[in-house]
């Protein structure tokens, strides 16, 4: 994937002193390879590398920052540059409602969209109205009115019983119902097809010019990889619209349709999401697309961070406790937890450093409070039993907690995850470190 080959590029680099042209074109080499891969379209391969190289050699040697890290923040800055840079929100109407109009193929998740941005929309205090002007397909409507009933959002609909029913009709006279009920957003569930056909365009076309939408919006399947750039100009050709929202990012869609479609249409993504339940949405975040991308987690943050926080032979020396092979003691556990509350809050700090997922949820479940028990436990022990707490018995857990004020449930339960941690550690050295980390042996 996209990510490993990232990751392999930037290890290969680490350790080296300043970028040298051969440098820079073997690791552009292997970024331009891994972006083809991830289904990004050519044209913005070539410039997307272009830009790199450009920087690359024009960068300053940092002093903060080894040659790797370098690479790393220009890759990153570069993606979220070209994923649109910042988010983009929705264009209230002057005058509501704000009619937004949702446009793609059939699949792509518009229906299930528009409950998403009902709900999420109605959260923030708007009154939205569902519209369903795809009368294409004999359940669409009651799909529609599913995800209104489950987002608590009403649905406007054809009567039953009057036949098909003019989707333009429909829409049109769901504007006028929505000016006359108070709702301050309109949004329009239209037909698709199973590909990009004339009719669909004529369709949406004439639904855009009955109630001119604030935004239209164009639903695109991240899944679908480079076909997502021929239905993209598609449909800016037909139809026009002034954004996208990506869907199945949950899928191991790896980030290629985002980043082409983004460059070729010249429009904003605005939504991301992310499964089938409503919640599965927010906002499309260009640097969270980035990392995923990278899927490093803010690596540079976290470089970042450390620096400001530590003295460098501080991190040296934690690096070296982690990459050492002498074993994980309590001391070294409570030291690195005190550490990692230094840098802020623990969960924040983790979610940052690659392969650390699991290292997160076992801290995640660690407060401040926690932490003070934790520290009054470990401190509490003789140097013997910190050094090998395999020899802590019943009788020294009670003498512990009695010397801590905890509970003997206290010792035993942050023995157990010092236990865990300490394996987890022996399956991180063994599997190759901690990329990106300054002073880490890769
Ligand atoms: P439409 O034809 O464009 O209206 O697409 P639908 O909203 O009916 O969605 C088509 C299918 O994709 C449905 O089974 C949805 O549950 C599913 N779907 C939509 N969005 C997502 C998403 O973000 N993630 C996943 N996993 N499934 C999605
Ligand atoms: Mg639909």
């Amino acid at each position: 994937t996209l990510s490993d080959r990232l990751t392999t590029v930037f290890s290969s680099l680490r350790g080296k002193g300043r970028l040298s042209e051969e440098d820079i074109n073997a690791t552009a080499r292997e970024i331009r390879l891994a972006l083809l891969e991830a289904d990004v379209a050519l044209p913005v391969v070539r410039e997307f590398i272009a830009q790199i190289k450009e920087r690359a050699r024009g960068e300053e040697v940092s002093k903060a920052l080894n040659p790797a890290q370098q690479v790393i923040r220009i890759v990153n800055e570069e993606l979220v540059e070209i994923l649109g840079g910042a988010t983009r929100e929705i264009r209230y109407a002057k005058n509501p409602p704000t009619v937004i109009m949702l446009a793609g193929l059939q699949g792509a998740g518009k229906t299930t969209l528009a409950g998403k941005l009902a709900k999420w929309l109605g959260a923030q205090r708007n009154t939205p109205l569902l519209v369903a002007a795809d009368l294409q397909r004999p359940n669409a409507v009651t799909q529609l009115q599913v995800m209104g009933q489950r987002a608590g959002v009403p649905v406007f609909a054809p009567e039953p019983g009057n036949g098909v029913g003019d989707p333009i009709e429909v829409a049109r006279g769901s504007v006028e119902h929505a000016r006359r009920n108070n709702h301050n957003v309109v949004i329009i569930d239209t037909a698709g097809r199973l590909g990009v056909d004339a009719e669909l365009m004529r369709q949406a076309a004439d639904i855009r010019d009955a109630v001119t939408p604030d935004e239209i919006l164009f639903v695109v399947d991240a899944m679908i990889g480079q076909d997502a750039v021929n239905t993209a100009q598609a449909f800016l050709d037909g139809v026009g619209y002034d954004a996208v929202a990506l869907t199945k990012l949950d899928g191991d869609a790896r980030g290629g349709a985002a980043l082409s479609i983004r460059h070729i249409t010249g429009r904003p993504i605005m939504f991301a999401s992310t499964g089938e339940k409503l919640e599965d949405f927010d906002l499309f975040h260009p640097d969270r697309m980035a990392s995923r991308i990278l899927d490093m987690g803010d690596v540079l943050t976290l470089i970042e961070q450390a620096q400001r926080t530590f003295e460098q032979e501080e991190v040296e020396k934690m690096a070296s406790t982690l990459a050492s092979d002498d074993d994980f003691t309590l001391d070294d556990f409570l030291e690195q937890m005190m550490m990692v509350r230094k840098l802020g809050p623990i969960g924040n700090l983790l979610g940052m450093m690659p392969g650390m997922g699991q290292m997160r949820d076992q801290i995640n479940n660690v407060d401040d409070k926690d932490l003070d028990r934790v520290a009054a436990v470990i401190r509490s022990m003789t140097p013997a039993e910190r050094a090998n707490p395999k020899i802590i018995n019943g009788s020294r857990r009670l003498r512990i907690a009695n010397g801590s004020g905890t509970q003997v449930g206290d010792v035993s339960g942050l023995v157990t995850r010092f236990f865990d941690a300490q394996k987890m550690l022996r399956q991180m050295k063994s599997g190759g470190g901690f990329p990106g980390m300054p002073g880490m042996p890769g």
